[in-house]
């Protein structure tokens, strides 16, 4: 298994990181991808994917909910990180970018420009995205469809919108990224998941946010996605290896990892 999306460098984890990998070794995942947030967390992630070389990789971006005042500052450091050290740094993605309009609209313009700014670095580089949307769908449609482009390599992170938003992301060449909320009561990701297929499902699971049930509450920790690989497997009524032998391969194809 691949977690696609794990903050295991985030302070959540300062007093058991090691043993959080272990845990994850031990349930079988082989490699966590790792986004970052803002400029305040590049050094831990880039520290955490030195020590673990062989399990972690990272991707580089500016998270919306962190583009406010002096975001054009941001982002330019975070552009020269990127493209000093995207080909050594092990970045195997641009992320995490997106759109947020859930807790705050007040950036919404600055927002729109600084995802568009990233997907072009993405484009330019022939890099996957990984993208965080929330309350953003049409959004976030309308800025991809001014790039001008019709194919584009990633993951809608998280994937929170409905059946039309999934075709369509689908339809652009994104895969959908599924967590802990698969395994929510009431959660419409069953049904989504099962008409989009397996092919088009990335594992992930947004730790240390989202862990799934029976941990809700609790903090998330990458060996948890076993709960959603198994979740997959009673929805698709296959057995769990089959799961993760599609859903790793997947993996391997969005990230060339
Ligand atoms: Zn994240």
């Amino acid at each position: 298994m691949i977690d696609t999306h794990s903050h295991i460098y985030d302070p959540a984890f300062d007093n058991d990181r090691e043993q959080a990998i272990l845990r994850a070794k031990e349930v079988g995942i082989t490699q966590l991808i790792l986004p970052n947030v803002d400029l305040s967390t590049v050094k831990q992630m880039r520290e955490t994917v030195e020590r673990y070389p062989d399990f972690t990789v990272c991707a580089m971006g500016l998270h919306p909910t962190e583009i406010r005042d002096g975001w054009r500052e941001d982002l330019k450091s975070i552009k020269e990180d990127f493209y000093a050290n995207y080909a050594t740094a092990r970045y195997c993605a641009i992320g995490e970018i997106g759109i947020d309009l859930y807790w705050d609209k007040t950036y919404i313009d600055e927002q729109k420009l600084a995802f568009k700014e990233q997907m072009k670095w993405a484009l330019e580089l022939d890099l996957p995205v990984i993208l965080h949307i929330r309350k953003a769908y049409a959004e976030i449609f309308e800025e991809l469809s001014s790039l001008r482009h019709n194919h584009f390599k990633g993951v809608f992170h998280c994937f929170g919108g409905g059946i039309e938003e999934a075709r369509k992301a689908v339809s652009l060449g994104f895969s959908l990224g599924i967590g802990g909320v698969l395994t929510y009561k009431n959660s419409n990701l069953p049904n989504i998941v099962k008409e989009i297929g397996l092919d088009y499902i990335l594992t992930e699971t947004d730790d240390p946010y989202l862990p799934p049930v029976p941990y809700r509450g609790m903090r998330n920790e990458p060996s948890y996605m076993k709960f959603v690989v198994d979740k997959l497997a009673d929805i698709f009524d296959e057995n769990a290896e089959s799961i993760d032998e599609i859903t790793t391969s997947n993996a391997h194809k969005t990230f060339n990892i």
